[in-house]
């Protein structure tokens, strides 16, 4: 493997013998002019037009019935969890191979994460792995499903879209029928990513975007919490503004809600962004046919979509043959200003997360090793 060969042809794709980074935002549109119109009408605050635009634009983009702004994705999976029932000491099953932000989402609910194997070609939670661990583990009784070793109600399955990868969503939610466990997708890497021709976010019960700096669009921070269910699309706009019964002057609350509105200023920006969306995604697209191609001819295996899915590509990335080489082309190009990064750690050797149950994890564990992401910002 020619790692100088590598530096060479990101260099020429990007065209820049600077710094490149992994993912920068890009404003080209109507971000200044929507940020300033916010200033101009002093409407910066958590009350605005902007968000409800945003709003509307996430549930025709996502084809939902209901789209909730919030302060950041993180949030937006906790409010999530949340209202499809998960409660403290229950149990949600995810995947050990994600961002930290899932598994701390969950926690913040009082609830435990269960983490289970990814599948080798998705990257992401994997429908065989959660159909071993309910059937030696589960049980239906009438009040739920629950874990017979922990006594626990198992009260969510939350996958994850690796790096805008769909996982396998019929699979998955015929697993999760069956056993009666509300799916909430973390969608904060998948934005306009499809499974068969359906937005990512919109197949489970609930699904969260991020618009944080590093992902497809950005607001500054914020999130999206997106759902066909009318009903809890209400009670997240509730639960996420303090819980405030509507009235013209009294202060009422029903229910300890949060804070967790996204303000105007960071609606404006992302409702800049979002129009731009389409083009930015064909974009990265142009990027990966031209990565696929160069990398074919190294050898080496791009990461590419699979049959039935369409992918954002999010954060672009190359499956190396060892840890070695793996180590080697980490040094080597960052070295050079080719800014590259290993997958994540699995969740489950990060302190706070080591007691937990995880099932034999040998996709994840050969993933770890192989995976890095390459530099995958939109090109001007
Ligand atoms: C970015 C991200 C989040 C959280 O988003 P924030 O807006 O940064 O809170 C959650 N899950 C995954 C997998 C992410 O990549």
């Amino acid at each position: 493997m020619n790692n100088k060969e590598i530096i060479k042809f990101i260099r020429h794709t990007y065209k820049t013998k600077d710094f490149i980074p992994l993912h920068s935002p890009l404003f080209l549109g109507n971000e200044k002019k929507y940020v300033m119109e916010t200033i101009d009408s002093t409407f910066v605050s958590s009350v605005g037009a902007y968000v409800d635009k945003a709003e509307s634009m996430m549930m025709e983009i996502n084809q939902t019935k209901k789209a909730v702004a919030v302060v950041n994705g993180t949030s937006g999976l906790q409010v999530a969890l949340q209202l499809v029932g998960v409660k403290r000491n229950e149990e949600v099953i995810t995947q050990a191979l994600t961002f930290v932000a899932t598994a701390n989402a969950i926690h913040y609910t009082g609830a435990e994460p269960v983490f289970l194997d990814v599948d080798y070609d998705t990257m992401g939670l994997s429908p065989k792995a959660v159909q071993l661990f309910l059937e030696n583990y589960a049980e239906k009784r009438e009040n739920g499903t629950f874990n017979k070793k922990t006594g626990k109600r198992i009260a969510a399955c939350m996958p994850m879209h690796t790096f805008g990868f769909p996982v396998h969503l019929d699979e998955l939610i015929k697993v999760c029928d069956r056993w009666d466990i509300p799916i909430v997708e973390d969608a904060a890497e998948s934005l306009g990513s499809y499974y068969k021709n359906k937005p990512t976010g919109s197949f489970g019960k609930m699904g969260v975007f991020s618009f944080n700096g590093n992902k497809v669009v950005t607001s500054g921070g914020g999130g999206m919490i997106v759902t066909n269910d009318l009903d809890l699309g209400q009670q997240a706009k509730h639960k996420t503004t303090t819980a405030k019964v509507p009235h013209p002057y009294e202060y009422v609350h029903d229910q300890i809600g949060y804070n967790f509105r996204m303000p105007n200023l960071n609606a404006a920006l992302l409702c800049a962004q979002l129009e731009q969306l389409h083009g930015f995604i064909e974009n990265k697209r142009e990027l990966a046919k031209s990565y696929t191609y160069f990398f074919a001819n190294q050898g080496i295996k791009f990461r590419e979509e699979l049959n039935n899915t369409k992918a954002n590509y999010w954060l672009m990335c190359l499956e190396l043959e060892d840890i070695k080489e793996r180590n080697a082309f980490l040094k080597e190009t960052n070295d050079n200003n080719v800014m590259t990064r290993p997958i994540w750690q699995l969740m489950y050797r990060l302190p706070m997360y080591q007691h937990c149950f995880r099932d034999q994890q040998k996709n994840a564990e050969f993933l770890e090793q192989r995976i890095v992401n390459i530099p995958s910002s939109v090109r001007l």
